[in-house]
């Protein structure tokens, strides 16, 4: 094929992922943006194919259609709540194929032979590193988040001083693959040494760093991709490596933001539910309850109520819940809105992509920086399963260790209820004292559950 041919179609491609990340800017677009990135994927795949003949295809249709078929009973069988680790799952793949093409390329001579061999090699010694740094990141991220794996070992300055060896013996041997890539051994003993470091590095991280690791793991596949897109000399995989290489940044610094992280402090750093802070007695005698019919009559006087989903809301699949709670409030006048904390949930844009199942509009949901201010006016904050992004402690107590992460000020609403099953902390594994706040009561009960009831009891008093 000739090559201007395929570079125009490479074009059209890297076209179709820049419009597809336009439309994931924002939920409404969402939809359409993946269509757009899916269609640019497909031309991409279908220019490569034709124009290279890598290998018969048979073979192709085989791997294609047996890709497709894990996808679609992935897609099909796993839970909402299971995305996260299957987000994580997927940057891990994205990093070991890289790996594992780039050091075929090298097993088979394909870069000795190249007309950039420097080049070439480099980018396959980087995408070696990172691609093989991000798959065992990546397992170790979706067994904690699976939580399959519990184990979680201090940043000790040994840990530190065992991973700096590590990471100089992976830079000499990168050295080594460049100096004589026909040896072959010092690129699989780098993919090694890389896939070492990345389970050390990834396995002191505490869950309440998780999301910004995630995003930062993501970014790091798509620099593994870009990395073997110059080995084989592929500009599209260039282009589409780097994108997601910069979009993946680009969301590590929203994340580490939304969480009053440092990147480095979240790869480095000690954070855990150990380092301070009160415990349970902040509880004592400070707990009131309330019931549905309670709720109900509160939420039947208000002009205005804010909805604050968080993880609990997942676990229970309450969204349609929610949707019709907000509904039967609204029938009554009054004034219903979300609130959306980045990282309510267990992945960027968790609750947004709930609600959005259960068609809530998106007029009605607002993020941190709209809702300065918007509590203190509120009646009733209604919490459906958020408990770390509402804790207080974040704003008031340095020796908390989420303090400074930026909170939702529910406890500053007139009113605040609060839906969950027990005081169980929430994924940071502290105690949250909105719960012991003199404007508090606590409505206890799976999500779904005390939701219906309070749709009866509204519909029964309305
Ligand atoms: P939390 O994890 O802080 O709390 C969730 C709460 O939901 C729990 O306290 C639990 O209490 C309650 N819950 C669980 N099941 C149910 C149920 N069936 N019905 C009602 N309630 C239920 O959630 P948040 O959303 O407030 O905070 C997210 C946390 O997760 C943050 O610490 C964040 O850093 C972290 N994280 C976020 C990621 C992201 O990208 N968004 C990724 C990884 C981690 P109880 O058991 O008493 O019911």
């Amino acid at each position: 094929m000739p090559e201007g041919v395929v570079n125009g179609a490479y074009l059209v491609a890297a076209t179709l992922f820049i419009l597809g990340l336009r439309g994931l800017a924002s939920i409404r677009g969402a939809r359409r943006g993946n269509v757009l990135s899916s269609l640019g994927m497909l031309v991409a795949i279908v220019v490569t194919l034709l124009d290279r003949k890598i290998i018969g295809f048979e073979l192709v249709a085989v791997g294609l259609g047996v890709g497709a078929a894990l996808g679609a009973i992935l897609a099909l069988r796993v839970h909402m709540t299971a995305m996260p680790q299957l987000v994580a799952a997927f940057n891990g793949f994205g990093g070991g194929a890289s790996a594992l093409v780039a050091g075929s390329a090298i097993a088979s001579g394909t870069v000795m032979t190249a007309a950039t061999e420097l080049q070439a090699v480099a980018a396959g010694a980087v995408s070696g590193l990172v691609g093989a740094l991000t798959f065992a990141g990546s397992a170790v991220a979706w067994g904690k988040l699976q939580e399959v794996l519990r184990w979680q070992p201090s940043n000790t300055s040994l840990h530190h001083g065992i991973n700096g060896v590590l990471a100089a013996g992976a830079l000499a041997l990168f050295a080594l693959v460049i100096v004589d890539v026909s040896l072959q051994w010092p690129f699989w003993a780098l993919v090694a040494a890389a896939a070492i470091l990345g389970v050390r590095l990834t396995l002191p991280i505490g869950g309440a760093d998780m999301p910004v690791v995630i995003a930062l793991l993501n970014s790091a596949s798509g620099l593994a991709a870009a990395a073997t897109g110059f080995v084989l000399s592929n500009n599209v995989l260039i282009i589409g490596g780097a994108l997601v290489g910069a979009s993946g940044f680009i969301l590590t610094t929203l994340m580490s933001r939304a969480m009053n992280r440092s990147v480095l402090s979240v790869l480095f750093g000690t954070l855990g539910p150990s380092e301070g802070g009160p415990g349970d007695e902040i509880y004592e005698g400070r707990i009131k309850r309330t019931s549905p019919e309670e709720t109900a009559l509160l939420l039947r006087d208000a002009r205005s109520v804010m909805i604050v989903p968080g993880y609990g809301m997942a676990v229970a699949q309450a969204q349609h819940a929610v949707r019709d709670l907000s509904a039967e409030l609204e029938r009554g006048g009054v004034d219903v809105k979300y609130a959306i904390h980045p990282v309510a949930g267990r992945m960027p844009g968790h609750m947004n992509v709930l609600l959005a199942e259960a068609d809530v509009p998106y007029e009605q949901l607002f993020d941190l920086e709209q809702l300065v201010g918007t509590f203190a006016q509120t009646d009733v904050a209604l919490v459906i399963g958020a408990n770390d992004v509402v804790n207080p402690l974040a704003r008031e107590d340095p020796t908390s260790p989420i303090y400074g992460m930026p909170i939702l000020d529910v406890d500053k609403a007139r009113t605040v209820v609060v839906v969950k099953r027990s005081l169980s902390p929430g994924f940071a594994g502290i105690p949250n004292s909105l719960f012991a706040a003199p404007n508090t009561a606590m409505l206890f009960g799976d999500g779904e559950d005390v939701l219906r009831e309070l749709i009866g009891e509204l519909k029964a008093t309305g």
